[in-house]
């Protein structure tokens, strides 16, 4: 790691627990950037997580040379997981399912539609107008 590469660890984060090995994950891969390993409450087999090795709550808390490295490593998992049909999830905040504050991208398999395993996705569709979306836009735009 560069000396220009920013570092942060909080001692009472699980996650942070599990990057400095004071407690125990099935890990599947490891570098200086990103820890990859198993789920420990999956909602379907082979359900795993891809965290970086910084301590942020939210994606957007979290520096560029570690964003960078989680989608490389998030397809080398989900090549792994022996299923073909995946979802890749990643939660901020508590109204989007976020429960440990530290980011991580989850790798859940889809075996099928006829079992409760897997990701379970609402997709409330808002119905709204070109010129509704185009005024989102603007503000969106304006903010990029
Ligand atoms: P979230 O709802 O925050 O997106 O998901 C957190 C995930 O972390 C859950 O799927 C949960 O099972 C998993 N998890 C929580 N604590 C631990 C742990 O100590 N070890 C592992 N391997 N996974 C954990
Ligand atoms: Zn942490």
């Amino acid at each position: 790691m560069s000396a220009s590469t920013p570092t942060k660890h909080l001692a009472s984060c699980i996650f942070c627990k599990i990057i400095a090995g004071e407690i125990p994950s099935f890990t599947l891969l490891s570098n200086d950037k990103v820890h990859a390993f198993m789920d420990i409450g999956p909602i379907a087999k082979n359900h795993a997580l891809v965290i970086p090795k910084y301590h942020a709550p939210r994606f957007t808390d979290t520096p560029d040379e570690y964003a960078a490295e989680i989608l490389p490593a998030a397809k080398k998992v989900a090549k792994a997981i022996g299923c073909d049909e995946y979802n890749i999830l990643q939660n901020n905040g508590r109204n989007a399912h976020q429960v440990v504050d530290h980011v991580h991208f989850h790798i859940i398999p889809k075996e099928s539609d006829s079992d409760d395993s897997g990701l379970g996705i609402g997709w409330p569709t808002q119905g709204l107008s070109m010129d509704q979306i185009k005024e989102e836009y603007e503000k969106v735009k304006s903010r990029m």
